[in-house]
């Protein structure tokens, strides 16, 4: 498959309206981007309400998948300009938090805080350059602030985030990176008084910009993607060092284009399952078996859908994913962000895809 040519005049007028340059008024685009010609694809079953801020805002969603009633799960959103959002399934707002410039974000269920086990919600906190620590209510759907003070990253810029827990010893952890490369792990911690707070456990560093990353709790596995190099696989433990394998190297195929960004996993049963990525130059998603090699099991497009009304999917910075079926998502749910929420033209916000479809266009299990 060659990938099409891109209309390069549209891309970089989009792109120039997306960058913001200084004093510039952001103007919405007005049509999405390209992806190669004969690419799978699929449509987005829902769209969330546009974020309030304008040009590149939304970035990063976490699914919170409520065990008692799948219907009433939650998507959480970062707006990087401001704060968090939570969405229902339908995409409407039930929650704005104005906490910051928040990057990314992803949660664990579980985790035990003053004598009950609540949802942990951590985001990358860019205006403090700190870790934001927060629980999800499963009741109310409201997040809350439950950070022991502020947690200092030491990280130039907090950046890209995710979450491990370890299944034999019962932690949770967070991954933190920052646009060096540099990575850093930090154990999360219940105090006596209810609050929770990061203890740093192991940092090492790739060699250029890093952020999409995701931690598969049954393998140990973390990856986390090279924005321009590829998609890495480390040990997700404390004392996994540094030791590392190139799942997928850009270069090597044509469909995969940089920025790698977003990383998410499909966890099936008994170990099976799928890596998703986004290829962020060319608008389409990667993926990769969860287990042995990893090996590539191709590349799929969010495409627009006449029938609903709702827009395709371009640029995708991060995405999130889950198995458990959702009323409307039998086979799980895949939430991306949208770099251009057009027809008609809004501030971003992000795109609700039934992975069934995506099973469907590429032959999955
Ligand atoms: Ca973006
Ligand atoms: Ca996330
Ligand atoms: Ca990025
Ligand atoms: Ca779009
Ligand atoms: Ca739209």
């Amino acid at each position: 498959m060659t990938p099409a040519r891109f209309p390069t005049l549209a891309a970089a007028a989009a792109a120039m309206i997306l960058s913001g340059a200084a004093g510039a008024a952001e103007v919405a685009p007005t049509h999405d981007l390209p992806f190669p010609e004969g690419t799978p694809t699929v449509v987005a079953r829902v769209e969330t309400a546009p974020v309030a801020r304008a040009g590149d805002a939304a970035d990063d969603p976490a699914i919170w998948v409520n065990p008692k009633d799948p219907a009433l799960s939650a998507v959480i959103g970062t707006d990087k300009k401001g704060g968090l959002y939570v969405y229902d399934l339908a995409g409407k707002p039930l929650q704005f938090l104005a906490n910051g410039r928040m990057n990314n974000v992803d949660l664990r269920a579980g985790f035990r805080l003053g004598g009950r086990e609540v949802v942990l919600v951590t985001a990358s906190d860019r205006t403090n350059k700190a870790i934001a620590i927060l629980t999800l209510d499963p009741e109310t759907r409201q997040l809350a602030d439950v950070a022991d003070g502020v947690q200092e990253s030491d990280l130039s810029d907090p950046y890209g985030l995710c979450m491990y827990r370890d299944r034999k010893g019962g932690e949770t952890y967070v991954f933190v990176n920052d646009p060096t490369g540099l990575v850093r792990q930090w154990r999360l911690v219940a105090t006596p008084a209810g609050k929770v707070r990061a203890e740093v456990v192991r940092s090492f560093a790739l060699n250029s910009q890093v952020e999409g990353c995701v931690a598969d709790d049954e393998t140990g596995a973390l990856y986390i993607g090279e924005e321009d190099v590829g998609l890495w696989r480390f040990g997700a433990a404390p004392n996994a060092g540094d030791r590392r394998r190139l799942v997928a190297a850009i270069k090597d195929n044509p469909m995969w284009k940089a920025d790698f960004e977003g990383v998410g996993l499909w966890a099936g049963k008994g170990g099976r399952g799928y890596i998703v990525v986004s290829s962020q130059g060319d608008n389409t998603y990667a993926v990769f078996d969860r287990g042995g090699r990893n090996r590539y099991r191709g590349s799929f497009a969010i495409a627009p859908d006449p029938a609903s009304g709702i827009d395709g999917v371009s640029e995708t910075d991060g995405l999130d994913v889950v198995s458990a079926p959702l009323p409307g998502f039998p086979r799980g749910l895949l939430v991306t962000q949208d770099g251009y929420n057009v027809s008609p033209s809004e501030n971003q916000n992000f795109k609700f895809v039934s992975w069934a479809d995506v099973a469907t266009q590429l032959k999955l299990d």
